[in-house]
């Protein structure tokens, strides 16, 4: 080694800053994908307190840059390496090699001139893009960190492989409209001629029915043939919908041989979707997948900040209000929105008025409440899906039978009724026929038997899922 401060990462460096990385991402599915880059990585050198990531070409240079550079600093500064630096490079082995590779593959370039005259946006064929669903104003947490920088990735380098199709999928009301038309703002920003569609899939599919009507196939084919960027947006509705889906397939396939960039969001994962075709899922899930979650509370806290900085004129609003509406409001984003709307119109429309918290509770009641009933299960919800998964039936569960068979999914419903209800031990116990004390009994036996068998933690694990919720509930 030549130079003094050049300095060898110290040992297990690497190996530590990967797994910090990696427990970044909120999801086993996002973790997963994750680990599918890391053998990109060629070769990493740290020096000078910056730690050098050498890859194999451009592309990948600037895929990873945006992906990585934040979640691999902060975990450098968290491994006591303060104000550390990443930067990925092309590995010397590569560099000549790859001299001449052009930014943009081949077919793509040569695509994007010939398409360069006509503008789709505006066209009947595209929806206009929301203003202000742009990157800048989207506010970036756990739950939403892999699909952001994903979505990044993709605005901007629209059409690689890695990545194409996009599919976003998540809850209602998350930001997958929003993160898509950012990809779309972003596209035009860098390229003004690009053809960016922006669709929802109910739109799509009425154009096609029209077309069909109309005789009007060939010029329909022409116009989604012809796009740089298609967002399409949940693409759920077309399921059942076959002759359609034929249709759709042969455009998707005619947008991936060109190398143009699709963008899908949905409410469930490409697996999940119901009533569509086994290949266009297929299709679907050979580019990636992302999944939007509920924001935690510190997201929904930097959100509700965030909004009130664009939209409350100055005024000040007491973190103290905020933190009950973050506390209150956790279905979802829109809902967030919503309430502090509310809450920002209120103030403006009393001006002399100090805002304060009982004020705010008033102002936010009814959708508290709402709140409430969206988030809260019932214990004959919690009872159907164990008896479900168990194969057992309702009167199995409530019989006084005391075989095993039984008594495990009994008890397991009771344990997921203490922690995923509001409802008290005696409501409870009055859903099975049986005393406070027996469903406290039941609860406190498979909290134990979780902690040390795993299988049944998965299965109650999974239970919880279908029911809606975060696992991750289950211990608190
Ligand atoms: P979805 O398409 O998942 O139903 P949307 O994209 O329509 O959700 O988002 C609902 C509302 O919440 C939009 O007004 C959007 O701007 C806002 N929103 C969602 N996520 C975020 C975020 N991370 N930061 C800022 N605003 C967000
Ligand atoms: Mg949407």
């Amino acid at each position: 080694m030549s130079k003094e401060t050049s300095l060898k990462a110290p040992e297990g460096l690497w190996e530590q800053v990967v797994e910090l990385v990696k427990s970044r991402f909120s999801t086993e599915n996002d973790r997963s994908k994750m680990e599918r880059y890391f053998p990109l990585f060629l070769s990493h050198e740290f020096k000078e307190n910056t730690l050098h990531i050498a890859v194999a070409e451009a592309l990948q240079v600037e895929w990873f840059t945006s992906l990585f550079t934040k979640p691999i600093e902060s975990a450098l500064q968290e491994l006591g390496h303060a104000d550390a630096k990443v930067v990925f490079d092309i590995a010397e082995s590569a560099q000549s090699a790859h001299a001449q590779k052009p930014t943009f593959a081949p077919p793509a370039a040569a695509f994007l001139k010939q398409s360069a005259a006509p503008v789709l946006m505006g066209m009947p064929s595209t929806l206009p893009l929301t203003e202000n669903y742009t990157f800048q104003n989207f506010v970036v947490g756990p739950s939403n960190s892999f699909a952001h920088a994903t979505a990044m990735a993709v605005a901007n380098g629209p059409g690689r492989t890695l990545n194409n199709p996009l599919f976003i999928y998540g809850g209602t009301g998350l930001g997958k409209t929003h993160l898509m038309q950012s990809i779309g703002h972003y596209v035009l920003k860098n390229n003004p001629s690009a053809s960016v569609c922006y669709i929802t899939s109910e739109t799509f599919l009425n154009e096609y029915v029209n077309a069909l009507a109309n005789n009007a196939m060939q010029a329909f084919r022409e116009r989604y043939r012809k796009v740089d960027v298609l967002l399409l947006d949940d693409v759920q509705f077309i399921a059942d919908k076959r002759q359609f889906q034929e249709e759709f397939f042969n455009t998707f396939s005619s947008l991936m041989t060109y190398r143009k960039q699709v963008v899908m969001t949905s409410d469930v994962a490409p697996k999940d979707l119901k009533g569509c075709e086994e290949r266009l899922i297929g299709r679907f899930q050979q580019g990636m997948a992302v999944e939007i979650e509920a924001p935690s509370y510190e997201t929904r806290l930097a959100i509700l900040k965030f909004k009130v900085k664009m939209q409350s004129s100055g005024r000040i609003i007491p973190e103290e209000i905020l933190k009950y509406i973050a506390e209150n409001i956790r279905s979802h984003v829109r809902a967030l929105e919503g309430a502090i709307s509310r809450v920002i119109t209120f103030m403006e429309l009393n001006a002399n008025f100090p805002m304060t918290l009982e004020i705010v509770q008033h102002l936010l009641k009814d959708s508290i409440e709402q709140e409430k009933t969206i988030k809260d299960l019932t214990v004959e919800e919690i009872i159907k899906v164990v008896t479900e998964f168990y194969n057992v039936t309702l009167s199995d569960i409530l019989s006084p039978q005391r075989t095993q068979t039984l008594v495990t999914p009994r008890q397991v419903a009771m344990f997921l009724s203490y922690k995923l209800t509001t409802r008290s031990l005696t409501e409870i116990g009055r859903s099975f026929g049986k005393t406070h004390a027996t469903v406290y009994h039941g609860a406190q036996t498979i909290q134990k038997r979780i902690d040390v068998e795993s299988d049944l933690r998965k299965a109650v694990e999974n239970i919880t899922s279908q029911l809606g919720r975060n696992p991750s509930e289950l211990t608190k």
